[in-house]
């Protein structure tokens, strides 16, 4: 039976309102994907396209060649690396991956500005990728499972596949409950691009207030913007990577996660990778004070402020578990 006109029209009408609303809001499209098992049939190669933003950082990094270097602009992409660590590892990890503590609603979306300003996308996708790594730790289906499918795959690699781009949402529907972080998911770019101009015309400001500085707006994106996202990109992978190769062993899991002191450094904390797995339900890496966990001592700051609440700490009775305790 030909369908009536009028029907046809609603019918395009509804169509276009859902392409609409998914340029704007991309959740229920990756919902339908991920209830369909579309997910596990995704191709698991690299998407050069859309690899190419990655790559042109990397390059941009030679442009300290031609801006050169001052001591001020060193200084505003150290500072730039440790606020934007801390966000991945206090935020995006702690927070929105593994809900160790608490927060406003505003918080949230603030914590999440903030993560989002480290150039590895939306607080939405970095939970999903990580909740997933801690369900299948190791094992084939853990994208970046360096015993799984080697080194780069695991340092770099996973993220920039078309099954990267595209995680399971039914992990994080707790997340998805709210549109503000469905939209900073969905627009990742604009607070990288925010903070790339925000440090261009700090370099102006500065070139022009106190030229004795020696910097420039182009230098200070290099320094303050590129360079330091590239150092905090690669930081972060270690953890994937490295501190699923290298350290120390402390409690039986069934993974291959190690303490490492060094990345512990890099990572403002996250190096104690093997309590982390052992027991993610905690704000805190470092189980003992000598295991310095620089994000929890500001997580802890935080708390004092009335920012954040309710830090989940690690019972004695399961960090002094014999049974669980390697020798
Ligand atoms: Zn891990
Ligand atoms: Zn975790």
């Amino acid at each position: 039976m030909p369908v009536p006109a009028d029907h046809r029209s609603f019918r395009l009408t509804a169509r276009i309102r859902d392409v609409v609303a998914g340029i704007w809001d991309t959740s229920k499209l990756n919902m339908a994907v991920a209830r369909d098992h579309a997910l596990e049939r995704m191709p698991d190669r690299v998407d050069w396209a859309r690899s190419i933003p990655f790559l042109l950082m990397h390059l941009a990094c030679f442009a300290a060649i031609w801006t050169g270097v001052s001591t001020v602009a060193v200084a505003v992409a150290i500072g730039a690396y440790l606020v934007r660590m801390f966000a991945i590892t206090g935020f995006y990890h702690r927070y929105f991956s593994h809900r160790t503590f608490k927060t406003s609603r505003a918080g949230q979306f603030i914590f999440g500005l903030l993560g989002a300003s480290a150039v590895q996308r939306g607080p939405v996708w970095w939970a999903a990728h990580h909740r997933h790594h801690h369900a299948n730790s190791d094992r084939e289906a853990d994208v970046h499972s360096p015993s799984q499918h080697g080194f780069w795959r695991s340092h770099t690699g996973w993220f920039l596949t078309i099954k990267g781009f595209t995680p399971d949402f039914r992990l994080v529907r707790d997340l998805m409950k709210f549109p503000e972080l469905r939209w900073l998911d969905r627009f990742d770019i604009i607070v990288p691009v925010l903070l790339g101009v925000g440090m261009f015309l700090l370099g102006v400001i500065l070139h022009n207030v106190a030229p004795g500085l020696g910097t420039t707006g182009w230098q200070m994106l290099v320094w303050g913007f590129v360079i330091s996202t590239v150092f905090c990109w690669h930081a972060t992978y270690t953890i994937n990577s490295l501190s699923h190769v290298f350290g120390r062993q402390r409690y039986k899991t069934a993974d291959t996660s190690r303490n490492n002191w060094l990345l512990a450094i890099l990572t403002l904390g996250e190096g104690w990778h093997n309590n982390h797995h052992y027991y993610p339900n905690t704000a805190r890496q470092g189980f003992y004070w000598w295991e310095y966990d620089i994000t929890f001592y500001v997580l802890k700051i935080l708390s004092w402020c009335g920012v954040i609440w309710d830090l989940k700490p690690i019972p004695l009775a399961v960090r002094e578990n014999p049974a669980r305790r390697l020798p």
